[in-house]
Order: structure tokens, then C-alpha cells, then sequence
């Protein structure tokens, strides 16, 4: 379930280029970049979230003699830069959609978190060279 005061799924339409060897666009088609645009409460629930899993597997670790101290250790370490990679990460890219210029097929590129556009990716189906920018 998406929560709209927490997070946003959105999208906005891109070019896909395929280029020839010169670098000189031949084919230009439309496609989808969607995306998750966190709000700041958002954000903070996620640095929660993944801070309670690490609670939870500290108490799980206490059971074993000398472990705890390495887990102390880390978790210190963990809270400010979890507050710090959860607060950079206000998009979170999830995928681009559209007819790949090449070979006109329906394609789907599945995104990491962090990717933005401008994109260099392959079409999945045949491997052909693509540019992703914004429209
Ligand atoms: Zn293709």
C-alpha cells in the first residue's frame, strides 16, 4: 500500500535514442521513466524501518558471547550514515518503458535507486545502444 503523505509514484516522458556509430541520432521514440519521488516524513520512516530490522538483529546477537560489542560498534556507525543515504535518496528511480528504437520492440529497463537520467542502456531484447534523456 503507497501512502500519499509518505511517497509518490510518478513518471515523465523521455527520449530513446538509438545512435549510429558517428553519434548521430538516427531514430528518436518516446518512452516512461517512472519513478518514487519520498517526502520528508517519508524518508524518515524508511531510516526507521531499516533501523528497527538492525535493532532486532542485535538483540538476536546478544545470545552470542563477544558479538555484541562488534554490533554496538556498527550500529553506531550505521545510524548517522542510514540518516544520511535515506535523506539523499529523495527519488528513487524504479524503471523506463517504451518501444525500443532499434528493433520496435514493447521494452521494460529496470533501474538502481540512484540511476538518473541521463541513461546509456542496452535494450534487453537486442542489445542495441541507447541514450535516455529527458524530453
Ligand atoms: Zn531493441
Amino acid at each position: 500500500m503507497v501512502n500519499r503523505f509518505l511517497q509518490k509514484l510518478e513518471y515523465k516522458p523521455v527520449l530513446i535514442k538509438h545512435n549510429d556509430v558517428a553519434y548521430v541520432s538516427i531514430d528518436v521514440v518516446q518512452g516512461l521513466y517512472h519513478y518514487t519521488i519520498y517526502s520528508l516524513l517519508g524518508r524518515l520512516v524508511v531510516w526507521l524501518r531499516q533501523t528497527l530490522k538492525l535493532l532486532l538483529l542485535g538483540v538476536a546477537l546478544l545470545f552470542i558471547p563477544g558479538e555484541v560489542y562488534f554490533y554496538l560498534i556498527f550500529l553506531v556507525l550505521y545510524i548517522p550514515y542510514g540518516a544520511y543515504v535515506t535523506w539523499r535518496l529523495r527519488i528513487v528511480s524504479s524503471s523506463i518503458s517504451g518501444q525500443c528504437p532499434a528493433c520496435f520492440g514493447a521494452m521494460t529497463i529496470e533501474l538502481q535507486p540512484d540511476e538518473r537520467l541521463t541513461l546509456w542502456k542496452y535494450c534487453p531484447a537486442c542489445k542495441a545502444p541507447l541514450r535516455i534523456s529527458e524530453h
